[in-house]
């Protein structure tokens, strides 16, 4: 055994409905020095996301449910403060799924080193990493987008949803986006530079004020939010449009199923197409990803925002921030010290 004692978030019991801070425990763990071809790591930041609450529920899905009275999981960035192994060294930075801990001990090639030097090692959580990459496959390939057109985004200001917004500004399109505060729109009109944002909590009839922001019609829809949005868009769409269906977290809660989009039967009449997609299976697009997001952002094409919660016990509270729109941009956790050695 090694002298280290690692606090950790557990899972208490499934949430029912809206996740409350009950559901979730912190607890200690006493940390097994690592053995051949381990490494000890300090995570230093970490990700709370909305697939997460999909993990909650004891159900099968793409990832196994979360145990209870086990600690949670989730992307992490770290440092490692001891190896047995020859893939990773003392020092480096390491991206793995071993969120909600302080530390951990995995195979060394369990592990993914990042570049500290290239971003801010956090990057790797957001703009250079799952949610930004989930931007790249679900716009492009899913949503098959071409150049120049119309684009409606819901959740814009989040993680996903702000690089959605700015990579189809990168190929000169259209777009619309949705928020729930006026400050995030503001946000994506002067920073992000898309061309209409509008506060979905304020706008009164929301497929009017798509209409309005955009009397052509939309087409490429990139879903994450589900219910009346879907419905706005369905509605706006333009005949042969794409709706790229990246996530609904308006019903991640729901204790009954919500009732299916009213006006469906566009899909027919428009001959749209609509696709959902899960990031994992589209990771032989990494290298074009990361190519290609590496010179936006050199060009300054491409901004972001992050919410920083402060400890690994404020966990559990930026978790539950995701549903109620806490987060303005990529919300994380920093969970230890910038350098861990
Ligand atoms: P975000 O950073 O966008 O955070 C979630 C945001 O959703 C909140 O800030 C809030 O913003 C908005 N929101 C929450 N509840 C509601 C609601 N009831 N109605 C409307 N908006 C709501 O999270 P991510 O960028 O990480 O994820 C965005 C979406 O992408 C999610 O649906 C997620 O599940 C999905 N996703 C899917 C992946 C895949 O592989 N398919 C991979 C990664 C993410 P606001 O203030 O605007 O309301």
């Amino acid at each position: 055994m090694s002298n280290v004692v690692s606090k950790e978030v557990r899972l208490a019991k499934r949430p029912v409905g809206m996740p409350k801070l009950e559901d979730f425990e912190i607890g200690e763990a006493q940390i097994a020095a690592p053995g051949d071809g381990e490494v000890l790591v300090r995570n230093i930041w970490m990700s709370v996301d909305p697939y997460m609450r999909g993990r909650m529920y004891d159900r099968e899905s793409y990832v196994p449910p979360f145990q209870i009275g086990k600690p949670l999981e989730g992307g992490a960035i770290g440092q490692v403060v001891a190896s047995n192994s020859d893939k990773v060294a003392v020092g480096d930075y390491v991206q793995s799924m071993m969120g909600w801990r302080e530390y951990f001990v995995a195979k060394g090639d369990t592990v993914q080193k990042v570049d500290e030097k290239a971003a801010p090692v956090q990057a790797y959580l957001g703009i250079l990493g799952m949610p930004g990459m989930t931007a790249y496959a679900g716009l492009l390939r899913v949503g098959e987008l071409k150049d120049g057109e119309t684009v409606f985004v819901s959740a814009a200001s989040g993680a996903v949803g702000s690089v959605v917004c700015q990579i189809a500004k990168a190929k000169g399109c259209f777009v619309v986006g949705t928020a729930g505060s006026d400050e995030k729109c503001t946000w994506l009109e002067e920073t992000a530079g898309i061309d209409k944002a509008i506060n979905y909590k304020t706008c009164g009839d929301l497929t009017k004020a798509v209409h309005d922001a955009a009397p052509k019609g939309v087409d490429v829809y990139f879903e994450n939010v589900g219910g009346e949005h879907l419905v706005a868009a369905l509605e706006n769409m333009r005949p042969f449009g794409r709706l790229a269906m990246c996530g609904m977290i308006s019903q991640y809660n729901d204790t009954t199923p919500a009732a299916g989009p009213s006006n469906l039967i566009y899909m027919v009449g428009k001959s749209l197409k609509m696709q959902g997609f899960i990031v994992s299976n589209h990771f032989d697009l990494l290298p074009d990803f990361i190519r290609d997001m590496s010179k936006w952002i050199g060009e300054g094409k491409i901004k972001w925002e992050e919410t920083v919660e402060d400890g690994i016990e404020r966990a559990p509270n930026a978790f539950l921030n995701l549903f109620t729109g806490g987060n303005f941009g990529k919300m994380l956790v920093k969970i230890g010290p910038d350098k861990a050695i």
